[in-house]
């Protein structure tokens, strides 16, 4: 027993120097957070003063400004961009999208005079009917309901306190409702099908598409010298939403992903990761998922039945799924991408 504590304390120093590696400079602003992962290279977040929903990424070169996704809303979009005008002056020439979703997508608007690159896909999408789409019109609607909840429990309720904040989550649901009434979504003007790499002010900036994931036209942005990768939604340190997802072939995909020798895991929600065996959980659920929802409906079962009565339990050590169940939007995707292949 005693003899293994030293092994015991060497595991724990160096998964907590694995976590803490390189220290990263945060540069805070009211609505960003800019940690700086490399020299000139920023992971984006939001500090929670307005809604940006998604994460982003800056990359300053020795000649210009590239950014990767562009937040929710018009509004959040440009409170990036302020805050990217409080690191550098250099011009932002050049946005890439990961993916056509909203979250990702919407905030391209403010982006003037540059170049934004996609997928072939993601272009598709957001040239046809980007504000019909039901991951849009989903989070619009719940925000819709959130607020005449709140506002039903501002009535009701005779605690300062609670009213203090009661009113202050109108507010943030009424700015975001607002903030989007504004969206004119933008396609990519340049698209790639599976590879692009920007040589630019001394840097190379990989743009990848390494198959059908989150959604048909997932792109990762590979910075090779610094050893980060940029995933988008096709690879979050959890479970991704899979609403519009190819779940049977979405391990495929990330095995592909781990072909790239990267260090830093910059995920389009969450915070950054080092630890490369969550791509072999998210992996192995989503395999686990695929079968056991095509067991449930070989079995007859409808899609609500089955998103009840799906096991998935054994990834409670790896990914936290503690309770029978799978994510209904999961569960009817699966379904609709069976019945299209008459499966
Ligand atoms: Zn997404």
């Amino acid at each position: 027993m005693r003899r293994s504590t030293p092994f015991l304390s060497l595991i724990t120093l160096t998964i907590s120097l694995s976590l803490t590696a390189a220290p990263a400079r945060v540069h805070t602003t009211k609505t960003h957070k800019l940690e700086e992962v490399a020299e000139g290279v920023y992971f984006a977040t939001g500090t929670g003063a307005m809604f940006l929903m998604s994460n982003a990424m800056v990359v300053v070169t020795d000649e210009d400004v590239v950014v990767v996704d562009s937040h929710i809303t018009p509004a959040a979009s440009r409170a990036l961009i302020e805050s990217i005008r409080t690191i550098t002056e250099k011009p932002i020439t050049t946005l890439i999208n990961t993916h056509f979703h909203y979250d990702h997508a919407h905030g391209a608007q403010s982006f003037r005079d540059v170049q934004i690159i996609g997928h072939e896909y993601t272009r598709e999408k957001l040239i046809a009917a980007p504000l019909e789409e039901h991951s849009f019109l989903n989070l619009q609607a719940a925000f819709e309901r959130g607020l005449v909840d709140l506002k039903r429990r501002l009535d009701e309720t005779t605690d300062e306190t609670e009213r203090g904040s009661l009113e202050a989550q109108i507010a943030f649901n009424q700015a975001h409702i607002k903030a989007t009434e504004e969206v004119q979504p933008v396609a990519p003007d340049v698209t790639m099908s599976d590879r692009l790499t920007l040589f630019r002010g001394g840097r190379e900036i990989q743009v990848h598409f390494f198959g059908r994931a989150h959604t048909a036209g997932d792109v990762a942005i590979y910075l090779p010298k610094e050893r980060i990768v940029f995933t988008g939604d096709m690879l979050l340190g959890g479970i991704s939403w899979l609403g519009d997802g190819y779940v049977s072939e979405w391990s495929a995909t990330l095995e592909n992903l781990k072909s790239l020798d990267f260090e830093r895991i910059l995920p389009g929600h969450g915070p950054i990761f080092y630890d490369r065996a969550r791509i072999d959980y998210v992996q192995a659920y989503y395999e686990d998922l695929n079968k056991e929802v095509v067991r449930l409906r070989k079995a007859g079962l409808t899609a609500e039945e089955t998103a009840a009565q799906a096991d998935l339990t054994r990834h409670s050590d790896t990914l936290g799924v503690k309770d029978r169940g799978a994510s209904l939007d999961a569960v009817k995707r699966i379904y609709q991408l069976l019945d299209q292949n008459n499966d």
